[in-house]
């Protein structure tokens, strides 16, 4: 892939960097693999570099084995800090792929797989993630569950119920036992989407939880800032990640998807990864509350 190999910083036309639609048909059972994609995502394995804007830090990032949080895992770890992922059991081997590739370069990564629909569970990796890291200071909230339904009367309540404890319970319970560990200078990112504000009519349950974050972010910075603690969300566009293809979206939509968006195709992990460094970073230091959009061409209104 012609975006893997070259840094992230070279010119060129991004509308060409990655490929294009029409893709694959390639349906996978929820959570589904990364490693398992056609084509495979980029998640800045071979063209991140870091400069050490996180160095020392200590984060925690939820669905870290794959998609976006691989990629902000991949830029935390090269960027100085040691880190956390969180991912289902049944993703072990996606999980593994990122140690491994982290660990051999000198990275710091640690790997406790769990359930975030449970409170207890929740509240178990915080304190865990602290006392292996040695301290918590950037708390990224990017596990999600989207599940396409043609229409309202097809959403289970146990669909609906598991898609707002996965992506606002979760976020919730994560951000409440995180927060009193977290210093001065610490960061919370957590993941909205494009969904947040101009909603699919096939992802009811989903678009209405991502609504829910971008709320919820505004709300907790203005109380985490007077500890100064910086919260804040991205919302991504359409992403070439596991997410689609494992009954986020029907299979029609994953092989045209990004067509009709003016990029004209999804973007891919790496592309993103930067928007979590400044977040976490000291240079995104005025950040409070904000969403950054990273939508190809899809701005909020
Ligand atoms: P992904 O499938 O690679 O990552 C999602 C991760 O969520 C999984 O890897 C899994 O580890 C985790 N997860 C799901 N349910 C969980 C549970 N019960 N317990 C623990 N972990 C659980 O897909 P992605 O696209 O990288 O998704 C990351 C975030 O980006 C999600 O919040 C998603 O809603 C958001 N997002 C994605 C897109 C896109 O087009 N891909 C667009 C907008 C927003
Ligand atoms: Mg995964």
């Amino acid at each position: 892939m012609s975006g893997k190999t070259r840094n992230q910083w070279e010119m060129r036309d991004p509308r060409d960097q990655y490929p294009q639609p029409p893709f694959p048909e390639q349906p996978q059972p929820k959570p589904g693999e990364a490693r398992r994609m056609e084509p495979q995502p980029d998640h800045g394995e071979e063209s991140y570099v870091g400069l050490g804007r996180l160095k020392g830090r200590h984060a925690l990032i939820t669905g870290g084995d794959s998609g976006i949080g691989r990629a902000a895992a991949i830029a935390y770890v090269r960027e100085g800090a040691s880190v956390v992922i969180n991912y289902l059991p049944d993703e072990q081997a996606d999980a593994d792929e990122v140690i491994e590739l982290l660990r051999k370069e000198g990275g710091t990564i640690h790997a406790m797989p769990g359930d975030l629909k449970d409170e207890a569970f929740c509240e178990k990796l915080v304190a865990d993630s602290a006392e292996k890291l040695g301290g918590l200071d950037i708390v990224v909230n990017n596990a999600g569950k989207q599940v396409s339904q043609p229409s309202i009367l097809d959403i289970t309540t146990e669909q609906f119920v598991d898609t707002f404890r996965t992506n606002v319970f979760a976020m919730f319970w994560i951000c409440k036992a995180a927060l009193p560990l977290m210093p001065p200078g610490g960061s919370i990112i957590n993941v909205s989407s494009v969904q947040g504000y101009k909603p699919s009519a096939n992802l009811l349950d989903y678009a209405s939880t991502k609504g829910a974050i971008l709320n919820f972010t505004k709300a907790l910075a203005e109380q985490a800032i007077e500890h100064g603690v910086r919260v804040n969300a991205v919302a991504p566009g359409p992403f070439w990640t596991v997410l689609q293809p494992s009954g986020g979206q029907p299979q029609e939509k994953v092989q045209h998807f990004g067509e009709g968006h003016p990029m004209g195709r999804p973007g891919q992990p790496a592309e993103i990864a930067s928007a979590f460094v400044f977040l976490a970073s000291q240079e995104g230091g005025y950040m409070v509350g904000e969403t950054i959009g990273v939508a190809g061409g899809n701005p909020a209104e």
